[in-house]
């Protein structure tokens, strides 16, 4: 172990042997590795130097830094972000003006070609980059400068990745992503608005372990992070399939749970690993505390997607050709979640099925012992006949018409008519 490396550094911070284990295990888990790699993990950590990283903040709202700084638990990987040895970050530096200008160079002059360059924020190219400036210069010069002499770049946040919100119709700014600045090969893009911090200490830990970045998309997004849709992992999905949705906000189904595609989640259509990391130190993500995903991690996604509350458009602006369901089918045919998605979204079926005969036979059971109590009653008992020649057969039509009404909806929503997904299913027993 070396003294001044990372390892000795979390150890200083109070981590445990036995939460550096667990963690190397879950970075296996989280890069899609083998838990054989576990132990590979962990010795590459154990001899690596704290890595050096210059971050640099353009044009957005600073919230991938406030992100990774306001861990109220922090767990390993937060720890880890924290013992990087930043070298350069202009929200954390004391020096202003020419002087914070010079901790920069510095730095650049000590790790030639051996630090990491951070970009946060888009990069604005109207009026002559007069809209981001940092010591006077436009930033795409210092970012251009600053990622030139760096071993990689890995552009965070959504607004690095293709300018984000800045780049969104109506700006007024000529913003734009990173990957104009930045050399193929030498550019990782974490997209999300914020970033998740896990994935960010993930492609470390693979640049560590294996001295090479992830391997990517052709937007430099890594597989491991972005290489699935939300809507395949989320804990919402089998009600998806079962054509369970919230229609309002604060509805039955909101507070049961249900999805959230008929509030304009855009999981369908996004690539992210939300719903298996989270944030918050793993604790919740969007969809789980209530609201859909917006689908920050897709290029173009604030004109693209539509509104946050808007219904997903029918076609994929960025595959035309492409519908959702095609897409969701693609995806989730090569790695078998729509089996694991069907299973659980038949044990919800059976699962009713059972309350439904349950419900049947209990009121079978009451017009019968009505009609019983009536007999001894008299005429004052005989509106519960009707109810008790209705129980005779309830549970089993009741069954039945239910298993018709779901086929109804699963071939509605293999039609692409959405609208009717809950047609002709009882309310009573969504
Ligand atoms: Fe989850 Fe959204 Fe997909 Fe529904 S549409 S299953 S809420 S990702």
């Amino acid at each position: 172990m070396r003294e001044d490396g990372l390892y000795a550094a979390l150890v200083r911070r109070g981590m445990s042997r036995r939460s550096f284990l667990q963690f190397s295990t879950a970075m296996a888990a989280a890069l899609a590795l083998p838990a054989t790699y576990s132990p590979r993990i962990a010795a590459a950590v154990t001899n690596a130097p704290r890595l050096p990283v210059i971050w640099i903040r353009a044009q957005g709202c600073g919230g991938n830094t406030e992100a990774l700084t306001r861990a109220s638990d922090p767990t390993i990987a937060s720890l880890m972000l924290e013992t990087l040895s930043i070298e350069y970050h202009d929200a954390f530096l004391s020096a202003t003006g020419a002087s914070a200008d010079q901790v920069r160079t510095n730095a650049m002059a000590r790790y030639p070609n051996g630090y990491f360059a951070v970009v946060e924020g888009a990069i604005p190219t109207g009026a002559g980059g007069a809209y981001c400036l940092v010591g006077g210069r436009p930033v795409a010069d210092v970012v251009r400068e600053v990622c030139d002499g760096a071993l990689a770049t890995l552009a965070v946040g959504s607004c690095a990745f293709d300018g984000g919100a800045a780049a969104a119709s109506g700006g007024q700014t000529g913003a734009g992503g990173v990957r104009s600045l930045v050399g193929n090969g030498k550019l990782m893009t974490l997209p999300g608005c914020p970033l998740n911090g896990e994935n960010l200490v993930a492609t470390l830990v693979h640049y560590i372990t294996f001295n090479e970045l992830p391997p990517a998309d052709p937007m430099g997004r890594p597989l491991f992070a972005y290489g699935d849709l939300v809507h395949n992992k989320c804990e919402r999905r089998p009600f998806f399939e079962f054509g369970e949705f919230a229609l309002a906000w604060g509805d039955e189904g909101a507070q049961k749970g249900w999805c959230l595609y008929k509030l304009g989640c855009k999981g369908p259509e996004t690539m992210a690993n939300c719903p298996t990391v989270r944030y918050g130190e793993g604790v919740s993500w969007n969809v789980r505390a209530g609201h859909g995903c917006v689908g920050c991690t897709m290029p173009d996604f604030w004109d693209a997607m539509g509104t946050a509350y808007d219904r997903l458009p029918p076609v994929i602006p960025f595959l035309p050709n492409v519908t959702v369901d095609q897409i969701g089918v693609a995806m989730v045919a090569g790695i078998g979640v729509v089996a694991g998605a069907h299973a659980v979204g038949m044990g919800v079926r059976f699962k009713r099925r059972a309350v439904l005969e349950g419900r049947a036979a209990a009121a079978g059971a009451a017009a019968a012992g009505s009609a019983a109590a009536g007999s001894a009653a008299g005429p004052a008992a005989e509106p519960a006949a009707p109810a008790a020649e209705a129980g005779e057969g309830a549970a089993g039509e009741g069954a039945d018409d239910f298993i018709a009404a779901a086929a109804a909806a699963e071939a509605a929503r293999e039609a692409g008519d959405d609208d009717q997904l809950t047609a002709g299913i009882d309310p009573e027993v969504r």
